[in-house]
């Protein structure tokens, strides 16, 4: 059971905003009926309508989060807080966990969800859904740092899937991987000569961070964002 206003606005599709003006004009219905309270409580089988068009509802909840550094991508930590304590009252529900990790300086896109089985496919290194980060190096990025990530550096756990690294500027660059292990960048780089000052993820799969979410902020995914994921 979960409260009308909460549910609809994890569906991606409406503001908390939005939910209350779509609730308060009347707009919504539970079972067929004009519901006006958004407190009402709702169940999996009940048939939400908005202005007369039934609503799927979706399942699970997917947010996107744009990861401010110094928190950790865990459900819980003795030591640190984790990106779990950012989500909102209002997206909070059980088994929410950080599909994937991003280091505790790393910034960017982490996705959120309670979907065990869709965690699990993007993050599978043998689905190869790419992952793409913008990296900062204390030294100049050089051509052959990008042959060496396109032939496969070979770290103490073995060799790595061949990647890209585009070169933006004389530090900066794009990174895409198709794993994720620990530390990965950092020690590619390592290998290298360089160390990484900054790391922000931007992209998995065909989904993009958006750039209008603020650090340390999130919000769920579109419908259209969900099948990029998939
Ligand atoms: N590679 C890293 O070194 N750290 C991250 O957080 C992600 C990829």
């Amino acid at each position: 059971m979960e409260r009308l206003d909460k549910l609809l606005a994890s569906q991606g599709t409406w503001s908390r905003k939005d939910v209350k003006s779509l609730i308060s004009k009347g707009l919504v219905s539970v079972n067929g009926a004009q519901e006006k309270k958004a407190d009402r409580k709702v169940e999996e089988t009940d048939i939400i309508a908005i202005d007369g068009k039934q609503l799927n509802v979706q399942k699970y909840l997917y947010l996107m989060m744009n990861k401010p550094p110094g928190y950790v991508s865990a459900v819980r930590d003795s030591l640190d807080k984790t990106v779990l304590e950012l989500v909102p009252a209002e997206y909070k529900r059980k088994n929410l966990f950080p599909a994937g990790r991003l280091d505790k300086d790393t910034t960017g896109m982490i996705i959120i969800t309670d979907d065990g089985a869709m965690a699990h496919d993007i993050l599978s290194p043998k689905n190869h859904v790419p992952k793409s980060y913008i990296v900062t190096i204390d030294i100049p990025l050089t051509p052959v740092m990008s042959e060496r990530f396109a032939a496969g550096i070979e770290l103490n756990d073995g060799i790595c899937r061949p990647a890209v690294l585009e070169i933006l500027c004389s530090t900066t660059g794009k990174v895409t991987l198709e794993e994720g292990r620990y530390h990965q960048i950092k020690r590619m780089f390592g290998c290298c000569g360089a160390k990484v000052t900054a790391l922000k993820r931007v992209s998995m799969g065909a989904l993009q961070l958006d750039g209008t979410l603020p650090e340390g902020q999130c919000r769920p995914l579109t419908e259209d964002e969900l099948i990029l994921l998939q």
